[in-house]
């Protein structure tokens, strides 16, 4: 249903355009940036319908206020954060439905990252928009909410189902994958997705999106209830949330 453009900005930021053909809607999500959107828009004879913000980072909402003025699209954002979401004019939450088009994304509230975090879930296109809190093979930075918040946020989205697509905000795949190593180096699935990986960002190729199935399997962050990784970290503690924490924490000083 949705046409998904993936466009890199910044240092490793990825912009996503949807396009829902049918109605013409088309969203920009997480515009670091505006001038690279024009430029698609423009290139492809799209319209900018819609703004959809995960939340408040710079590196996120950077192009609303151009975006707004050139299209006068208008911009979604986390309720919990509407404060500060620069031209937020649709404020969405936990459990809500938003529509793009004939497209519909359910809302997740995921705090961690940020205290106002949000997902975006296209069903119908098994298309997840994460922003910063689920990265292939990592997790963002708690920079506002605690290892509890984070870890539940993480096995809200870890539901969903297995054929997925993530679609993260950064291009963090490479480093997040040689850390995840030290965590498991002997999980097979991670080092078959981390020599891929190695392969892909060798010819500048992007990893992003990847698949929920391969998440589960070697993403350390989705993996502190599992106990091969647990027994792989040599904790004492079966508690999720302070293996979470742990994990976080090695990935912090990495
Ligand atoms: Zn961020
Ligand atoms: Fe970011």
């Amino acid at each position: 249903m949705l046409h998904i453009k993936q466009l890199p900005v910044l240092s490793d930021n990825y912009v996503y355009l949807l396009h829902e053909e049918e109605s013409g809607a088309c969203a920009a999500v997480d515009p670091a940036e505006a001038g690279p959107v024009l430029a698609v828009l423009q290139e492809e004879g799209l319209t900018l319908t819609h703004i959809l913000n995960t939340h408040h980072h710079g590196d996120h909402v950077g192009g609303n206020e151009r975006l707004k003025e050139e299209t006068n699209c208008t911009i979604v954002g986390p309720m919990a954060d509407a404060s500060r979401i620069p031209g937020i004019d649709v404020k969405v939450g936990e459990g809500e439905e938003f529509r793009l088009g004939k497209a519909t994304a359910k809302v997740f509230d995921v705090p961690g990252h940020t205290r106002g975090h949000i997902a975006y879930w296209f069903e119908s296109d098994k298309a997840l928009f994460c922003g910063d809190t689920l990265f292939a093979l990592g997790c963002g930075r708690l920079f506002e909410g605690t290892p509890r918040q984070m870890w539940k946020s993480l096995t809200a989205l870890r539901d969903l189902p297995g054929d997925t697509l993530i679609y993260c905000a950064h291009e963090y795949t490479q480093t997040n994958a040689c850390f995840a190593l030290t965590v498991e180096p002997d999980n097979k699935i991670l080092k078959e997705i981390a020599a891929r990986v190695e392969i892909r960002r060798a010819k500048s190729l992007p990893t992003v999106p990847s698949l929920m199935a391969d998440e589960l399997a070697a993403n350390p962050f989705l993996r502190a209830d599992q106990e091969e990784l647990q027994h792989a970290m040599g904790m004492k503690s079966t508690d999720p949330v302070e293996v979470f924490a742990e994990i976080r924490h090695r990935k912090d000083v990495f």
